[in-house]
């Protein structure tokens, strides 16, 4: 029997299919002595581990909290239904990634909440954690649930579930909350949540109570202290307090994301009306691009990753983004590092900035030019004119992209007909333009209104309707070759129906919960009629939810302050039916959101100057600022300008030329204003550094330096090493990949393949079965400089993760044969306990000798191509007794293959075919060929 839950995960990681998803022995993991602690804060995402270690803001949080001596932050994730039945079946808690500690165990559980269609799965991990699901139900013992996220913004349907919820930013709200929890003497539940509820940003549930009217509508939601109506969101009004995570974990498996991320700026201005981080994370906030440059080179340097993510909700718009680039190209391209941005807006492009990203690899690109339509563009505030987009596909395929892929919706408010056509017809003029070059993929998505965004009053496509429209796309899409992928219709509509749902939603949540749903965010899992009778048995209408809401009905989060102002939104609202574009208050002027206090909290950008209110920074890193704007005495299309920044310099231009207050002139049409909130007074009238901007204006850029050429590889060592503990689970696909980065870090000057994907040049011996431990892996590693053997040896002990330990290394002819070549045998040791009921040792016994004395031994082999019969008596060098219970084979590898350790086993004990992943396999030993 299992005495500790690791030794308990241990025997069930077997039977799953990713057992690398809960191994917890990743580098960068921090595994502190929870007994020494004095408070243990899980960090939960309800989501499988691909997704969950993706994310960034869990990265940051675990940092920050593990910085203080007084607090262990440890990982817990979704399990996939495998794991879930298994931990159902044998009783076993779900447990953190690091010490195994139940849920349970530890002060607070922390959720994050990025997709609504993770809602059952938080549910499921309380269960499976062993805490109950309703705060009302927890006592003294229970940890205090909390979440955060953008589903923070709209928490209601989960409220009953949570003890309290933090609105907006984390890095230092989170220090609040810990110091709150370590002065809570551990009785009073109730005492410590209204302490928590005095943190700014810090939203206790169960201290406001909505009360609907006979119509089903909200009639108020009554606070449990009148003077406190709302909670206002957290704001951490300056990034440069925080940097970007160090040393981050790095995963074993192929995550989702699996590159280095480092976020460039929080917040987006450009008001795409649609987009609720856009609003939520309000305002503006860009870090500065120096620094940045140093902490991403660090931060390769540390995770050793091939890849490094630019992330912000629009990196195309950060101001530093061309310089930033190049200073990362010309850092990284020797090292084969590739830069990425995620989805980018299609006016924030720049012939320059494309030159950068596709100088070590063309990774994916994806535009997201939303609607089909100028008129649909104008009401949800896309910015960009159609001939930038059709440059921009010209300019993939001349700089040799072969695939573009553009994002849009189906389901904006006032969508007709001919904008549903007209993305097939842009996505058709963006495929000519770029002269069938590109292979271009239309992925459509259904609009899903959301709080504190100007559409949140807007209506939803229900599901008849969303696959009418996707039908016609099909055809339209199919007419012009355009590839299609679409988002499952019933997904958007439970979308819909959580993301503006109000708390009587808990109880559908619960029942669809307890009745199987799962993973409802993957299209394979989802059983929407779970969730149909769900809603039927607790008397809510889907429609409902999905309606468009009348402009004076209370919605449910009116109590939760995003810092957005509602008459600014009913006025970008009214902007939107008129089709006016609101103008970037970070460059053009403040159109009052209510996200700045103009003191503490405003736009910071590296601009040298912008709209008044802002703290724009770009003077005071000039060198930075010159690499921004090109010498265009040539005329030629500026290499590193977008649009905002040729706008910037136009307007710096002219108030050097007049030496006096300019008059705006914006290129953009704003809707009337009242007159209180007129920008008159607010025109920049203030001279902005002049001397800097001619200097900035005068700039040229540098050139571009050529990408490194692979050398050549001119040493190979070989390394044998130790893969026990956790890393028996870590698959062939990811050592690769574990290798290479522990390479990277250890700077080590690894020779790569020639050719348009360059590949490290590192071989590995014959797949060790999944499971299996072993003393004798042997992997060849190529230079391009000469290294002492012991040296490599020593760099891959320090940067390999627990339970891979190279134990010696020795120089190989560079031409001499390959690992597989020169292996003649492996010898195995096999522990019967660990079978379920272990065979007796007489049982054993006679089943050895029956062995030696026979002449054939039928094995069952399992291959790709099928199953079949062999007989492996040839390849059974030895088959004796290592002690009770215990076998030791010596099986021969011949070119044609061998057989596993685990099927002789089986054969020889007559074992069911689901017994032998449990089997403890250990390799002892490796024999090799004699050299001739
Ligand atoms: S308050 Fe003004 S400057 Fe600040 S984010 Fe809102 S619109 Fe922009």
């Amino acid at each position: 029997m299992p005495q500790t839950y690791r030794e308990a995960y241990e025997g069930l990681l077997p039977l799953v299919e990713k057992p690398s998803r809960y191994l917890g022995n990743e580098r960068g993991t921090v595994r502190k002595d929870l007994a020494a602690t004095r408070l243990r804060f899980a960090l939960g995402f309800p989501e499988v581990y691909e997704i969950a270690q993706s994310h960034v803001g869990l990265q940051i949080l675990y940092e920050i909290l593990n910085r203080r001596p007084d607090v262990a932050a440890e990982r817990v994730y979704a399990p996939w239904p495998d794991l879930e039945a298994l931990l159902r079946a044998r009783d076993v808690p779900l447990v953190s990634l690091e010490s195994h500690v139940a849920l349970s165990d530890f002060h607070v559980v922390g959720m994050s909440l990025q997709y609504e269609l993770t809602y059952t799965n938080l549910l499921t991990m309380l269960e499976l954690g062993r805490i109950p699901l309703r705060a009302a139900a927890r006592g003294p013992q229970h940890p205090i649930v909390i979440a955060g996220g953008p589903g923070a913004f709209n928490p209601e349907p989960l409220a009953p579930f949570l003890d309290g919820v933090l609105l907006g930013d984390g890095e230092e709200a989170v220090g609040d909350i810990c110091d709150v929890l370590l002065a809570w003497d551990g009785r009073d539940r109730s005492a410590v949540l209204r302490a928590l509820a005095d943190i700014p940003g810090f939203y206790v549930p169960s201290l406001f109570t909505p009360r609907y009217a006979a119509d089903g509508t909200i009639a108020e939601v009554v606070p449990a202290d009148p003077a406190r109506p709302a909670v206002k969101k957290r704001v951490l009004a300056d990034l440069s307090r925080v940097p970007p995570p160090a040393d981050p974990i790095v995963p074993n498996l192929g995550v989702v994301h699996d590159r280095a991320s480092v976020e460039v700026m929080r917040g987006c201005v450009k008001g795409c009306r649609f987009c609720q981080a856009g609003y939520v994370y309000r305002p503006l906030r860009e870090r500065n691009p120096e620094q940045l440059a140093e902490q991403t080179t660090e931060l390769l340097r540390r995770t050793g990753y091939e890849e490094v993510s630019l992330l912000s909700l629009s990196t195309g718009d950060y101001s530093g983004v061309n310089p930033l680039l190049k200073e990362l190209m010309d850092r990284l391209a020797p090292e084969r590092v590739a830069v990425s941005l995620p989805s980018t807006r299609v006016d924030a492009l720049s012939p320059g900035l494309l030159e950068q990203i596709r100088r070590v690899r063309k990774t994916g690109f994806t535009l997201a030019p939303e609607a089909g339509t100028q008129r649909l563009r104008d009401v949800i505030q896309k910015e960009y004119r159609e001939e930038e987009l059709l440059d921009a596909a010209r300019l993939f395929a001349d700089l040799g992209w072969r695939s573009l892929k553009l994002y849009f919706m189906i389901g904006l408010p006032s969508e007709t007909e001919e904008d549903v056509v007209g993305i097939a017809e842009l996505a058709g003029r963006v495929a000519a333009a770029a002269g069938g070059r590109l292979r271009v993929t239309a992925s459509v998505s259904t609009f899903s209104p959301k709080p504190h965004t100007p559409f949140q009053w807007a209506g939803q496509l229900g599901i008849e309707e969303t696959r009418a429209r996707q039908r016609l796309l099909r055809r339209e899409l199919g007419r012009r070759r355009i590839e299609f992928k679409w988002h499952d219709a019933e997904m958007s509509f439970l979308e819909g129906i959580l993301s503006r749902g109000d708390r009587r939603l808990a109880d559908v949540i619960e029942t669809a919960q307890r009745r199987g749903a799962r993973f409802d965010g993957w299209s394979e899992h989802l059983r929407l009629e779970i969730w149909r009778e769900a809603m039927a048995e607790h008397g809510l209408d889907p429609g409902f939810y999905l309606r468009r809401r009348p402009l004076e009905e209370t919605l449910p989060w009116e109590h939760l302050d995003a810092g957005l102002s509602k008459r600014f939104l009913l006025q970008d609202l009214s902007r939107a039916v008129s089709g006016l574009l609101t103008p970037d208050c970070s460059i053009e002027r403040c159109t009052y959101c209510g996200a700045c206090d103009f003191e503490a909290v405003r736009n910071v950008d590296y601009h040298p100057e912008g709209a008044k209110g802002g703290d724009h920074r770009g003077q005071g890193i000039s060198r930075w600022a010159e690499m921004v704007v090109p010498d265009e005495a040539s005329g030629e299309l500026p290499a590193w300008e977008t649009r905002a920044f040729r706008d910037i310099r136009t307007r710096v231009a002219a108030r050097i030329a007049a030496r006096a207050p300019q008059a705006r002139a914006s290129a953009v049409a704003a809707a009337p204003l009242p007159e209180a909130l007129d920008d008159a007074a607010h025109d920049g009238s203030a001279p902005a550094g002049e001397g800097n901007a001619e200097e900035w204006l005068a700039a040229v850029p540098s050139s571009l330096t050529p990408d490194a050429q692979a050398a050549p590889a001119v040493q190979r060592i070989r390394v044998r090493y130790r893969k026990v503990g956790p890393a028996r689970f870590i698959g062939m696909r990811e050592l690769g990949t574990i290798f290479l980065r522990a390479a990277r870090r250890a700077r080590l000057p690894l020779a790569f393949s020639r050719g348009h994907h360059p590949l490290p040049r590192l071989s590995f011996g014959p797949a060790l079965p999944l499971g299996f431990s072993s003393d004798g892996e042997l992997i060849d590693v190529e230079l391009t400089e000469p290294r002492a053997p012991e040296a490599v040896l020593a760099a891959l002990r320090r940067e390999l993760p627990e339970g891979m330990e190279p134990l010696e290394a020795s120089e190989v002819p560079r031409s001499g044969p390959s690992i597989e070549g020169t292996i003649a045998a492996f010898v195995y040791e096999v522990d019967l306990d660990s079978l379920s009921t272990p065979p007796s040792d007489g049982a054993v016994a006679s089943a050895v000798e029956r062995f030696a004395g026979a002449s054939a031994f039928p094995v069952t082999k399992h291959a790709k191509a099928g199953t079949r019969s062999i007989d492996a008596r040839r390849l059974v060098r030895e088959l004796a007794l290592a002690g009770p219970r215990r076998l030791r084979l010596e099986l021969a590898v011949e070119p044609t293959g061998g057989v596993k350790p685990s099927a002789v086993v089986g054969a020889l004990l007559e074992l069911e075919e689901a017994e032998l992943p449990v089997l403890r396999v250990h390799k002892v030993a490796t024999h090799f060929h004699t050299p001739a």
